[in-house]
């Protein structure tokens, strides 16, 4: 019983420390996030909430935080047809 129990902590812990953890990057990927689109240099404005949602934000652990704007999203699409 009372390994059972030490076991349960244990996963406990791990799953506390990887959401710290996923936490910690988004609180890093969006300081580090770039004012401008990856592609074409548009500004992008963190505060505008609709920008927010129209932009394309990659998130990767070992490169740097990349965006694009709506713009470039739609021509990502086009040239993939
Ligand atoms: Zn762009």
């Amino acid at each position: 019983m009372g390994l059972a129990r030490t076991i349960r902590r244990q996963k406990q812990k791990a799953a506390k420390r990887q959401a710290k953890k996923e936490m910690t990057a988004v609180v890093h990927a969006l300081a580090s996030m770039p004012d401008t689109c990856s592609v074409c240099a548009a500004p992008f404005d963190k505060k505008d909430p609709v920008a927010m949602q129209d932009w394309q934000v990659e998130v990767s652990e070992t490169e740097d935080t990349k965006i694009m704007c709506l713009d470039c999203q739609v021509m990502e699409v086009e040239n993939e047809i």
